[in-house]
């Protein structure tokens, strides 16, 4: 369920019981996304204006910003992860599903007198001190939005930058079921402060290398249909490998988005993207129309995510990763 109001009262007596020379580490997770990255940016710029000054915002593994979100307002925050704090005051943390995916990070939140969860995963596995976990928000930004309103932070036009890659990141550019009329409020207020959204759009979404996209034709052209999976719903799936990228000389972001084409197309319902991380080890990006709730077959694997778009991490072949999620669709059609 959303946050109590006693959640979001311990949240605010949280962070207003940081003093200006307290460390405050901000963490959002793994590989990060636009809501990853623009929730905790847009939410530490609030907190520096609340005159916080020891601010940091990290996350776990190699410290590379995907090109899209390199020039948000905020990334000076930013730190890799060994520079990071060691015993901060305060940790919040963003649109972390599972402490997994903080990695080594997640000693800092164990350690810390006082931690704050922001996050809208369904399959939250309820870690923390005070948890801001709403799985009826659209993205992590709306319930930072939300916060920063009960902390008296007025939006500003960094901030709301911020908040709104996050938020169109999340949606699929307000496109997905989640894209209620308090989400388009919240993105009209956003707005209101003066961004741009065909600017970002087009940095955020539609700018990509020439190789990236020569990439994505390699990959979409090896997809596969296999229509009798999912009860007859169809499932295509295809995959990507590091030598994929190396050929093409293309960072791991690119491939980020390559799920959306593969989940368009109409003979099926599930997709699949398998993304090799490691040598055998494969990044699992799960989505369904509605036929199964993928995010059961996450969490069957060790991951987790939402009804219609999750993620595991596979082992082996990606042939065999994806005969594997093909047994288990049966168990969790709707
Ligand atoms: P994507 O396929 O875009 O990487 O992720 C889809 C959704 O599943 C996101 O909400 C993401 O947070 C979640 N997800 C993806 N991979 C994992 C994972 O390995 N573990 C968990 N807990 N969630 C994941
Ligand atoms: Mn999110």
């Amino acid at each position: 369920m959303s946050p109590t109001a006693e959640q979001w009262a311990a949240a605010v007596a949280a962070v207003r019981s940081a003093g200006p020379d307290d460390e405050v580490l901000l963490i959002c997770h793994v590989n990060p996304d636009g809501d990853a990255l623009g929730s905790m940016l847009g939410l530490g710029l609030g907190l520096r204006r609340l005159g916080l000054t020891r601010l940091q915002a990290t996350f776990p593994g190699r410290f590379d910003v995907p090109e899209p979100y390199a020039s948000l307002p905020g990334l000076d925050l930013l730190v890799p992860e060994s520079a990071a704090f060691a015993d901060p005051r305060l940790v919040l943390v963003f649109d972390v599903a599972a402490e997994s995916r903080l990695g080594a990070l997640a000693g800092r939140l164990t350690g810390a007198p006082c931690s704050v969860v922001l996050d809208h995963h369904a399959t939250n596995t309820g870690f923390g001190q005070v948890r801001l976990v709403d799985p009826l928000a659209a993205a992590t930004s709306v319930v930072a939005e939300q916060l920063l309103d009960r902390l008296g932070v007025p939006l500003d036009a960094e901030i709301a930058e911020c908040l709104y890659v996050a938020l169109a990141t999340d949606t699929g550019s307000f496109k997905f079921d989640m894209t209620t009329v308090a989400v388009h409020e919240l993105a009209a207020r956003l707005i209101a402060t003066g961004i741009r959204p065909g600017d970002i759009s087009r940095r955020v979404f539609d700018t990509r290398p020439f190789g990236a996209m020569k990439l994505t034709g390699e990959v979409l052209g090896r997809a596969v249909l296999d229509p009798a999976a999912a009860g007859g719903r169809g499932m295509v799936w295809t995959w990507a490998t590091l030598a994929d990228l190396e050929r093409h000389a293309q960072p791991p972001y690119v491939l980020d988005t390559l799920i959306d084409p593969v989940r368009s197309v109409a003979e099926a319902d599930v997709s699949v993207l398998v993304k090799e991380v490691a040598a055998n080890e494969w990044a699992v990006s799960l989505r369904s129309k509605g036929a199964v709730d993928v995010s059961g077959v996450a969490i069957s694997q060790g991951g987790g995510g939402h009804r219609l778009a999750a993620g595991f991490t596979g082992y082996g072949e990606p042939a065999d990763v994806v005969a594997g999620v093909r047994r288990l669709l049966d168990d969790f059609l709707n």
